[in-house]
């Protein structure tokens, strides 16, 4: 995406840059390092633009991401749910970020999508829907970080780019790239990096609060998974991980704990296709990906009514944690063609 730019129509240009305004920015349930570090990098951004900005999530957050800049104004919805309701009847404008379909917002859905203020959409999904009044959607991009930082361009406003903004923008394009090695092909993606690096943010202290704050607990999860609970299916080049809810209670699971558990077969010679199911009180969560040019976005949606991009999407199942790892398995051998010839 050499050149890119996103055009902002004048009438949004007007609406930000005339009246302070009431503006409202969430993100998808279960938020990622892109989540948060695109609504924090908006949010400080608008705040310079003097507008009036509050952040909220659907649900918590993980602490990997609780040191970013701005994380402690985010209001959780599950646990302020009648504040938020009424920060989301007084919006003027409220922007949705890392989405692209309102159901992402889990039970936050029924607030936002009933919602009078001006919808704003800044996603790199594929397959956007179209509740928003405004609709900036590009798979190009790497991340929704480097959205945000595209959408202050197009606002003329880099010269407002701050030390907090760098850093929020940096850790969206980090996360979502695993470390600027899959999603990162395109030469625009490190040339936002380099101008982010001009300001003084350390970019080893981000990449050590994201990825080295985890509990002693979710370390040994992680052996335990690897140990007892990964099934390799070298037939298929996949693999996969269930764990049950009883065993996310042995480890003293917290929010974020499995957050890139579904990755770590990919170390394993061959293996192009990995999924994690976990179970949840009343569901079971997927997650899946894949190397090359096989779709889990296709996957997801066809089996699991999930979605998410090329390489790495997810879904829910209301099946039983065993009856969802069975549906996957006997799906695997209608794939087996594919899967054998991804890149
Ligand atoms: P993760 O596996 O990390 O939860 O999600 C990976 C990708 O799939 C993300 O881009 C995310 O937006 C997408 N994704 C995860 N869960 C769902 C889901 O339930 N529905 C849809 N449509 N996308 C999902
Ligand atoms: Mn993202």
């Amino acid at each position: 995406m050499t050149d890119f730019t996103l055009n902002i129509p004048d009438s949004l240009k007007n609406l930000l840059h005339t009246n302070p305004r009431k503006i409202l920015i969430t993100t998808h349930l279960n938020p990622d390092g892109d989540a948060i570090g695109s609504v924090l990098a908006l949010y400080h951004f608008l705040n310079k633009l003097n507008h009036e900005v509050v952040v909220v999530t659907p649900n918590d957050f993980p602490e990997f991401l609780k040191w970013m800049p701005g994380s402690d104004n985010i209001l959780i919805y599950t646990k302020r749910k009648r504040t938020v309701a009424e920060l989301v009847k007084k919006a003027d404008i409220i922007f949705t970020l890392d989405f692209n379909v309102l159901n992402r917002l889990g039970d936050f859905e029924k607030e936002i999508g009933g919602a009078e203020g001006l919808k704003i959409m800044i996603d790199h999904h594929p397959d956007p829907g179209d509740y928003a009044k405004y609709t900036f959607s590009h798979t190009v991009a790497s991340s929704t970080g480097e959205l945000i930082y595209h959408f202050i361009k197009g606002l003329s406003g880099l010269d407002k780019l701050d030390e907090n903004i760098a850093t929020c923008i940096y850790t969206g394009i980090m996360t979502d790239t695993g470390s600027f090695s899959y999603n990162s092909s395109s030469s625009e993606t490190f040339r936002i990096i380099a101008d982010l690096l001009k300001f003084p943010i350390n970019k080893d202290y981000i990449h050590s609060s994201v990825y080295d704050n985890y509990s002693e607990n979710r370390m040994r999860l992680m052996g335990y998974c690897l140990n007892k609970k990964m099934i390799v299916l070298k037939e298929y080049n996949a693999a996969f991980i269930s764990i049950t809810s009883e065993e996310l209670k042995n480890f003293n699971f917290v929010i974020g704990d499995t957050e890139g558990f579904v990755n770590l077969p990919f170390s394993i010679k061959g293996i192009v296709f990995t999924a994690l199911f976990i179970e949840k009180p009343d569901h079971v969560k997927l997650s899946f990906r894949s190397k090359g040019n096989f779709s889990v976005n296709d996957f997801a949606r066809s089996h699991f009514e999930g979605g998410g991009h090329l390489n790495a999407a997810g879904g829910e199942s209301k099946l039983s944690l065993d009856e969802a790892v069975k549906k996957f398995r006997d799906l695997l051998p209608e794939y087996k063609n594919q899967l054998s010839h991804v890149f």
